[in-house]
């Protein structure tokens, strides 16, 4: 039987801010263990927890860009379960009455414009981190982790296929990063994903049973457990057996989901508001001064991209998934706004090459350019005005890269001037060859002594800057019988 797949993503996005989310310990990472801790975050009897404002500040940005309702009034609910790294014995979290509600993320798939529906956003905070020692045989528990500001982001069960689920992921981590409130860095657990998935029969309206998929670290981690869940749910359907409602973990190594437990269901968590925080009420003001800063966002810079530049939707969709790439190529279109599409392809093939081959980025920006973007503008201005070609310019580049120096100074310094490239010196001579149609012919029957003209008259054309040797090979080549 034919089946339709529907999946629909959880995402938990730890939040940039300096603090925790409840007490004033740092969020630094890579401290030794239980360094950043303190009474609130690890759960010490007769402590109390203060909301930490930038939190929501963060929250309200993601909403917004994310076309979510606000509440006004929203409630903090204790999730409670045992676990050795959640030394509370609960989770401070958002329940009945999340902070945002109604939202979507637009999608760009394949040249197919589509949203992807938002359940809801909500804060929480995080666990700590159990870490078992194989050497000692010990279990031990690093809360450094413990109160770090999350936001849970709900999709609806609006995705259909994992490459769109893989789509979803990749825009919402965009408006995350665009946002500054989440590096997104997958690898590292800045940004995490859990999947739901089901499947029917083609056509059918009706939901099958869903299976929660955790340790999804990566796009292609999220993709592959997809496609490979729907394979196992639909062949476990065509043999007449049934989907049973469990969480499952992907296994990278092996490719595979196996099963971790029986689903959750809410109830198990015994949620009820939280006595020790008040209900958290956002004004208008507040909400209008957090959209009046909002930045402009992944999709709005693509559109303008392809309205301003004239370039096409890949190149806007390349150059914006990413806020410091889109940066980079606005200011190198500034230094040479005669032809951004040039500069799009200089961008893409050039300098995100050696950004990914040399692993020059973090998660959230490059942490060193291949080259200043001036220096890419001033490049592809060269080339523009017939100064190099576009293979010297490779050539140009790569010393960029490596002494930093302006790419006028290398040309200058190197004699790279388009005199010694083949491609424009060819063209000079075609010239020269045209406009003296009788000493060509005189040349093709036999006066070899005419050479020294044409030399003559292509080296005059091209300011006497032509490389001699290059001159006359490429001459004699055009000049002989066969080239006629
Ligand atoms: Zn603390």
């Amino acid at each position: 039987m034919e089946y339709e797949a529907v999946i629909g993503l959880e995402v938990h996005a730890q939040l940039l801010t300096e603090s925790k989310i409840f007490c004033g310990c740092s969020t630094k990472f890579g401290m030794a263990a239980n360094h950043n801790t303190c009474p609130v975050c690890t759960g010490l009897p007769g402590v109390l927890p203060v909301l930490n404002r930038r939190v929501v500040d963060f929250a309200l940005r993601a909403a917004l860009a994310t076309h979510c309702q606000i509440a006004p009034v929203s409630r903090w609910a204790r999730k409670n379960y045992f676990y050795p790294d959640l030394p509370k014995g609960y989770q401070i979290s958002m329940y009945e009455l999340p902070i945002a509600q109604h939202g979507y993320v637009a999608l760009d798939l394949n040249g197919h414009s589509n949203r992807v529906g938002l359940t809801r956003i909500h804060m929480e905070e995080d666990a700590g981190k159990n870490i078992h020692d194989a050497q000692s045989d010990a279990s031990l528990v690093d809360l450094n982790r413990a109160g770090v500001p999350l936001l849970e982001i709900v999709s609806e069960p609006d995705m259909r296929t994992p490459e769109e689920a893989g789509a979803y992921l990749r825009s919402l981590r965009a408006i995350l990063q665009y946002l500054e409130v989440c590096d997104g860095n997958m690898e590292e657990g800045s940004l995490r994903c859990d999947a739901n998935v089901s499947v029917r029969p083609s056509g059918s309206s009706t939901l099958g049973t869903k299976v929660e998929i955790k340790n999804l670290n990566s796009f292609r981690a999220v993709e592959k457990a997809l496609q490979y869940e729907i394979q196992r749910q639909s062949e476990l359907l065509d043999a007449g057996g049934r989907v049973v409602q469990e969480t499952r973990l992907w296994d990278a190594d092996r490719e595979v989901t196996r099963s971790m437990r029986s689903k959750e269901l809410a109830h198990d968590y015994r949620y009820f508001p939280d006595p020790d925080l008040l209900p958290l009420t956002v004004t208008q003001d507040w909400i209008d001064s957090v959209r009046a800063a909002l930045p402009e966002l992944p999709a709005e810079r693509r559109a303008r991209f392809v309205h301003d530049y004239r370039l096409p939707a890949y190149d806007a969709e390349v150059l914006t998934t990413r806020k410091d790439v889109a940066e980079y190529y606005e200011a190198a279109v500034r230094a040479y706004p005669a032809d951004p599409k040039t500069l799009s392809n200089w961008v893409m093939e050039s300098v995100l090459r050696v950004i990914k081959d040399e692993q020059l980025d973090t998660g959230l920006k490059v942490t060193k350019w291949p080259c200043p973007p001036e220096h890419l503008g001033a490049l592809v201005r060269l080339i523009g005005e017939g100064k190099i070609s576009g293979k010297i310019a490779k050539t140009v580049f790569d010393e960029m890269r490596r002494s930093g120096k302006t790419p006028e100074t290398i040309v200058a310094e190197q004699g790279l001037t388009q005199v010694r490239d083949e491609g424009a010196l060819a063209a000079q001579i075609d010239q020269v060859l045209a406009a003296n149609p009788e000493k060509v012919a005189e040349y093709r029957a036999g006066r070899d002594k005419l050479l020294q003209f044409f030399v003559g008259q292509a080296m005059k054309a091209t300011q006497g800057k032509a490389n001699p040797q290059m001159l006359n090979e490429l001459l004699k080549k055009k000049l002989s019988v066969d080239n006629q």
